[in-house]
C-alpha cells in the first residue's frame, strides 16, 4: 500500500476515503459511505486474510477448530421501541452476525458507555433483557466493561458487545462462495425494524402498530444447516436493508443478482408507513432477516427447514445469482419491467441500531 499517494481527501489521510474531509452521519448508515470507509481505511491499513473476506464476523481457525469472532457497537434511539429494546438488540445482533458465518454462538461480552444521569431503573431493564435474549438463545455473556461520559457528552446508553462461536468442520459459508444458479430465500417479511424505530421516534401513529422484528437467527440457521450442506453465503440484512445487503454480496463475489418485487414479502401496514414516510422498503432496516444462498437442488428442502420455524414462516424465495451483470442486483418489478437496485447512496435512518 502507497500511502505516501496523495489525493482530495485530506491534507492528513494520504488514502482515497471519497471526497469528505469529515465523517457525516451517512458513513454509519451501511450504504455506500460505509462501504467507502471500510474498504478504503480500515480493510486497507488493518490488511489481512481473514478481514478480506468482508464477512459478517471473522472466521478464524485455531488448532483445527474453526471459530466465528465478530463485534458490534448499538446506539439505536429510541432505546426502548415495539418489539424490544438496546439490550435484546445488542444480544441478537451479535449473535446473528456469528449465524451468518454457520456458527453455534457461544459467549458473548458487553461493553456499556452510559451518559451521567442516566436511571438506574432504565440500566435494569436493559441489562434483564439482554440476559433473557442470552438465555433464549443459550449464549451466555461472560465479560464485560463499564464507562461513564459526562452528562451532555454521550446520548444515554451505547453498548458493545462482541462474540464467539463455533463452526462445525464442514460448514463453509462466506460472501465469496455464492455461484450462478444459487436461489435466494428470504425468512419473512422486510422494513420492520427500521420503520417501528422511526415510527416511535417520531411519533408517527399508524393504523396498526409496527413492531421491529429484533429476534435471534441462529436456531433458523441451525435448522438450515442441518438439511443442506450446499448453502453457500448468509447474510442478515440489518443497516441498508435487503437491497445494501445483496449489493455487497454481488460485488465482492463479481456475481450478477436478480430478483423479483412480488416475491419480496412485505406486510400491508408496512408498505402504507413507507409510502406515506418516503422510504423503499429495500433500503429498510431488518433486525431478524436472514438472505441464504443454496444451491438448486436443496432449495426447496431448507425453504421448507425455514418455513417450519417459528422465525420463518413467511420465507420466500426472492430470486437467484447469475452469471450476467456482475457486481449488480436487478429487480423485476411489479409491472414487469426491470430495474437496477443500487445500493443505499445517501443515509436513510440515522441510528437505527
Ligand atoms: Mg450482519
Amino acid at each position: 500500500m502507497d500511502i505516501e499517494n496523495k489525493n482530495n481527501a485530506g491534507q492528513n489521510c494520504p488514502l482515497p476515503i471519497s471526497n469528505y474531509k469529515q465523517i457525516v452521519m451517512a458513513h454509519g448508515g451501511g450504504g455506500t459511505l460505509t462501504q467507502q470507509l471500510i474498504i478504503d481505511l480500515f480493510v486497507k491499513v488493518f490488511d489481512n486474510s481473514v478481514l478480506d473476506l468482508q464477512h459478517d464476523g471473522a472466521v478464524i481457525e485455531i488448532d483445527g477448530i474453526k471459530l466465528a469472532f465478530t463485534t458490534d457497537s448499538y446506539v439505536i434511539n429510541p432505546i426502548f421501541f415495539p418489539g424490544g429494546d438496546i439490550g435484546s438488540l445488542s444480544v441478537n445482533g451479535t449473535l446473528n452476525d456469528l449465524a451468518m458465518c454457520g456458527a453455534k454462538p457461544l459467549f458473548i461480552s458487553s461493553a456499556f458507555i452510559i451518559e451521567e444521569g442516566f436511571p438506574i431503573e432504565e440500566l435494569w431493564k436493559i441489562t434483564l433483557s439482554m440476559k433473557k435474549a442470552a438465555d433464549n438463545a443459550r449464549v451466555k455473556i461472560v465479560t464485560g466493561d463499564t464507562k461513564v461520559v459526562e452528562k451532555g457528552k454521550g446520548d444515554k446508553i451505547f453498548i458493545n458487545t462482541s462474540g464467539i462461536g463455533i463452526i462445525e468442520k464442514e460448514v463453509n459459508i462466506s460472501p465469496l462462495n455464492c455461484k450462478p444458479g444459487d436461489v435466494i430465500i428470504i425468512n419473512g417479511c422486510i422494513a420492520e425494524h427500521g420503520i417501528s424505530i422511526i415510527s416511535k421516534r417520531e411519533g408517527f401513529e399508524f393504523e396498526s402498530k409496527i413492531v421491529s422484528d429484533c429476534c435471534p437467527l441462529n436456531g433458523l440457521v441451525q435448522e438450515i444447516l442441518m438439511v443442506s450442506k450446499n448453502v453457500h453465503t448468509m447474510r442478515d440484512a440489518t443497516r441498508g436493508g435487503v437491497a445494501s445487503v445483496l449489493n455487497e454480496i454481488a460485488m465482492s463475489s463479481n456475481m450478477g443478482i436478480e430478483i423479483e418485487e412480488d416475491k419480496i414479502p412485505v406486510k400491508d401496514n408496512v408498505k402504507s408507513a413507507c409510502e406515506i414516510l418516503g422510504f423503499d422498503p429495500l433500503y429498510v432496516a431488518n433486525e431478524g432477516k436472514v438472505l441464504v444462498f443454496v444451491a438448486p437442488e436443496d432449495s426447496d428442502k431448507v425453504l421448507q427447514a425455514m418455513i417450519n420455524h417459528p422465525y420463518g414462516k413467511d420465507s420466500s424465495i426472492i430470486g437467484k445469482v447469475v452469471e450476467d451483470n456482475p457486481g449488480m442486483v436487478i429487480m423485476k418489478t411489479l409491472v414487469g419491467t426491470t430495474r437496477v437496485v443500487d445500493m443505499l447512496s445517501g443515509e436513510q435512518l440515522p441510528r437505527i441500531c
